[in-house]
């Protein structure tokens, strides 16, 4: 059978650095050498390209423009490959594979992040063992098909569903959890696949989607915020989407003057939990009940990453049809809410 062939593409983050034995601190290696440092990927079978970012970045310092950077990366080998593998720092990543994810609708080949916590140049690396089950996932086949048909990312034993992560620990090497959605495979001796979490073969055609806006605000609420700093605070900018990081099942203080600004804002309100696990129900209490008929729109199940994502793509789109962001919004594009 014919060598499935894997693109791997290096962005930046901890993984991708060696120790500088003289000053001691991080520095990236030229990872057209990442064979030299990792022997092991000459045995996988399966044929590896490495093309990697000339300048790379830390990820707290992408931006939309990065995402579309890989994906303009990914969307010209496309046709080439059969499967990708996109190594990323860890602190931004859920938000790079949410971006994936909504740009390419309709994959019917795998994109893989990962990274690491600690630089494959350490000894204690969890990098390598990260990087080889990433490429080994990108390049499995089942009946001439590849097994996983979206975006994912693997890290320390389990593979998820990329726009349902969130990053929870900058120091254990389970470093991203899945809250609403379960794993697509856990790796032990085997990869196990959960076929049935897997997103399906799309009939479609690929589509590819690369335009955002950044106008989003957020407000994170806590008992006691003074309501009149958080109307001036929106009031004063020019943020399209202001999400409201609620409690619970999308609950907020029930204040007139909050009320009455939501009823009047011309602006978008989306209504966001500070759970990550669960489900955002504005009709269950009182105290979201008047949310919802302030116009507030409750995300579901979405992790707020793909919701800032989601929003930045969708007002891009849809500058001045509210109706369609909602329905867009809520609508399953990429497996990343639960209809
Ligand atoms: N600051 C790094 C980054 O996200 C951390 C990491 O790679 O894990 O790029």
């Amino acid at each position: 059978m014919k060598k499935s062939k894997v693109l791997l593409l290096y962005t930046g983050g901890t993984i991708g650095m060696i120790e500088n034995p003289l000053e001691l601190s991080l520095k990236p290696f030229d990872f057209d050498q990442i064979t030299s440092e990792v022997p092991e990927l000459n045995k996988l079978n399966c044929l590896i390209e490495t093309i990697s970012f000339e300048n790379p970045l830390d990820s707290s310092n992408m931006s939309f423009e990065t995402w579309i950077q890989i994906g303009d990366k990914i969307f010209k080998n496309y046709d080439y490959f059969d499967g990708f593998v996109v190594l990323h720092g860890t602190d931004t990543m859920s938000y790079t594979a949410s971006a994936l994810s909504l740009m390419f609708q309709n994959l019917t080949k795998p994109i893989i992040l990962t990274g690491s916590q600690l630089p494959l140049g350490q000894v204690r690396t969890d990098g390598k063992e990260n990087l080889i089950t990433a490429i080994e996932i990108a390049s499995m086949k089942q009946n001439n098909f590849s097994v996983v048909k979206e975006v994912a990312i693997y890290f320390e034993n389990q593979l998820f569903r990329g726009n349902r992560t969130t990053k929870v620990s900058s120091d254990h090497f389970d470093a991203f959890k899945s809250f609403n959605y379960p794993s697509l495979a856990d790796v032990g001796v085997e990869i196990n696949f959960n076929l049935n979490y897997l997103l399906k073969k799309r009939e479609k055609k690929l589509n590819y989607e690369k335009g955002f806006d950044p106008s989003i605000n957020i407000v994170f609420f806590y008992p006691g915020i003074l309501i009149n700093n958080v109307i001036k605070l929106i009031s004063s900018n020019s943020s399209k989407v202001v999400v409201l990081m609620s409690y619970g099942s999308g609950n907020l203080p029930l204040e007139n003057e909050l009320v009455e600004f939501l009823n009047s804002s011309e602006k978008i309100f989306l209504n966001v939990s500070q759970c990550k696990a669960g489900n955002v129900e504005q009709e269950k209490y009182e105290t979201g009940m008047q949310l919802k008929k302030a116009g507030v729109i409750g995300v579901k199940d979405m992790t707020l990453e793909t919701v800032i994502v989601k929003s930045m793509l969708l007002i891009k789109k849809y500058p001045s049809d509210k109706d369609k962001f909602e329905e867009f919004l809520l609508s399953d594009i990429a497996g990343e809410i639960t209809e």
